[in-house]
């Protein structure tokens, strides 16, 4: 089955419930509304010239759009190319011609984020006529532009459409629709997301029906979602994380979708979460964090909660114990994925009992399959031992666009997508991440986790948050380098920090060089960039 055929499947099902509510737009749509928009949207795209394999891109915080073209796009078989609205002029050149989008649709404006006067910037000939007939020099590929206006006003963009003149186009009742559904496949591509850039430059992962829907098939499985549930989801959409396991896991499980923003802000999410009764709650850990620490948090009723999934980076046990018991997530669940893999392929139940659950990632996702390995020999590791997650199933990507030679670094032969992460698994298949494999130290032949390192050095009373990296070292291969961000108002001293590791860690394990910063290099989605710590100490020590 298609994208297409699963909602249309469902729209006739549950015709009648709501699936998506934008809070922000004060926006509702059940599911027979959803879909005939949605086909509406796709007969307007194909209206523009657009093809099927034809990539169309949208750059765009969380609303009601997003989702329309998430539909439309999956019903007539164009691959749908998510930007991440933090990106800038260059960053959004290079996904644009990385894969060769030939329609955009992306905001006016947002905050004070001008998209069209950024697109401007890029290719002013875009002015010209529309469908542009002229290439832009800098933007070769791209042929119309769509802007959706939030605000409902707004005025009109020369050589740019309006997206609600756009579905006025459309029909839904176009016959062309079922004709291109009838021919597509659940291995054709279906969407290009990148990848968050933390270790290097983002990737652009292509994913098919079959990928995606799948995983958010499993996802609403393990969650026991079911139409009743109700799903907040401040998690952008740009990512797996809020397209595939927020949106994908409600769509084929009949529940509804809430969003309560565009772009994050706790306070919306606990007003979402009390109005809507939401029984499910999706974030990154920083997330959940910001609303627990919330000054009115203790003002909401969040009694309708039970359910929701914490993942992307590593969580906290200490923020998991939290939200258990402070926002009646009893069955919340850490999931644990990439990109590549469509993107869970570790995941804990609502059954897993809760020391599992807040403590470890879970175990392997039904009909997938992981081995931990060493990096260097391949060969498993015994269990308990750390090593390279790698995972084969449904779940594993088509490909980095265009980029073969990169694909096969990936993916081996035997269809293992090599993940780069480090993890163990214990006796009863439980994994844990240990950290990357790029971030792995080897001081003198001995292999350091800069995780295990960075928990200690949390403990100290005064530092904030901390960072540890590898840097190169004439005698040992590699030495140990701490950033730590200290508490606001304090100034703790190096030694300070060695005297706290003194007796309590072992002696190769105090990193050798520590250095106090206000701040650490991040990606546009806030995860933190060691390799740009790591230049900046080989600038630095030369
Ligand atoms: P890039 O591949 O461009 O360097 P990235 O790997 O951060 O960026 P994503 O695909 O968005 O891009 O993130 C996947 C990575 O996030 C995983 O490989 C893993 O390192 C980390 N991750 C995801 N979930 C968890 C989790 N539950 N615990 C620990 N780490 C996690
Ligand atoms: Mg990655």
């Amino acid at each position: 089955q298609t994208i297409g055929d699963f909602f249309a499947a469902m729209a006739r099902r549950q015709g009648v419930r709501e699936a998506l509510v934008s809070c922000h737009q004060g926006l509702r749509y059940t599911y027979a509304e959803l879909h005939r928009e949605a086909r509406r949207l796709a007969s307007a795209l194909l209206g523009l010239g657009l093809q099927k394999g034809d990539r169309v891109g949208i750059w765009s915080h969380n609303n009601a759009e997003w989702v329309l073209m998430q539909l439309a796009t999956a019903q007539v078989g164009l691959i749908l190319v998510n930007i991440n609205p933090a990106y800038r002029v260059a960053e959004l050149e290079y996904a644009l011609n990385k894969v060769g989008c030939k329609a955009l649709v992306t905001m006016a404006q947002f905050k004070t984020s001008d998209y069209l006067g950024m697109l401007r910037e890029l290719a002013p000939e875009l002015a010209l006529c529309l469908p542009a007939k002229l290439a832009a020099k800098r933007l070769p590929d791209l042929r119309a532009v769509v802007w959706i206006d939030v605000a409902g006003e707004g005025d009109d963009q020369p050589g740019m459409l309006r997206f609600s003149d756009l579905m006025a186009r459309g029909d839904h009742d176009d016959a062309r629709i079922d004709e291109i559904a009838a021919q597509l496949t659940n291995t054709d591509p279906i969407n290009i997301q990148f990848t968050s850039g933390t270790t290097g430059f983002p990737k652009g992962a292509t994913l098919t029906h079959r990928n995606i829907l799948n995983n958010g098939f499993f996802i609403g499985e393990c969650m026991q979602l079911t139409p009743k549930d109700r799903l907040c989801i401040p998690v952008p959409l740009y990512h797996c994380f809020g397209m595939v396991l927020g949106n994908l896991a409600c769509f084929t499980h009949g529940s509804t979708i809430v969003y309560p923003n565009d772009g994050f802000d706790p306070l919306t999410v606990l007003q979402a979460v009390q109005a809507e009764r939401c029984t499910g709650l999706h974030g990154v850990p920083t997330m959940f964090i910001a609303e627990l620490d919330h000054p009115r948090f203790a003002e909401f009723d969040l009694g309708s909660l039970r359910t929701g999934i914490m993942a992307g980076s590593p969580c906290p046990t200490e923020v998991m114990k939290r939200v258990v018991s402070e926002m009646h997530l009893s069955q919340i669940t850490i999931a644990y994925g990439m990109t590549e893999t469509s993107p869970v392929s570790c995941q804990s139940s609502t059954d897993t009992p809760l020391e599992k659950r807040v403590s470890t990632v879970g175990q392997v996702q039904p009909h997938l399959e992981i081995k931990i390995v060493d990096p260097d020999t391949g060969a498993v590791v015994p269990r308990g031992q750390s090593g390279e997650l790698c995972t084969r199933g449904y779940s594993v990507m088509h490909g980095y666009w265009d980029d073969l030679p990169k694909t096969r670094e990936a993916i081996d032969e035997d269809g293992f997508m090599h993940t780069g992460d480090l993890a163990t698994m214990d006796e009863q298949g439980y994994v844990n991440i240990v950290g990357r494999i790029k971030d792995m130290v080897i001081r003198g032949g001995e292999n350091l986790y800069p995780r295990e390192i960075e928990e200690f050095l949390y403990r100290h009373p005064q530092v904030q948050d901390v960072q540890v990296v590898g840097v190169p070292d004439s005698r040992l291969g590699e030495e140990l380098c701490a950033w730590i961000i200290a508490k606001p108002g304090v100034q703790p001293a190096e030694q300070d920090i060695r005297d706290f590791c003194k007796g309590q860690i072992a002696h190769y394990k105090v990193p050798r060089y520590i250095r106090f910063v206000t701040a650490f290099p991040m990606t546009v989605t806030g995860k933190i960039q060691k390799f740009k710590i790591r230049d900046a100490m080989k600038e630095e020590l030369g």
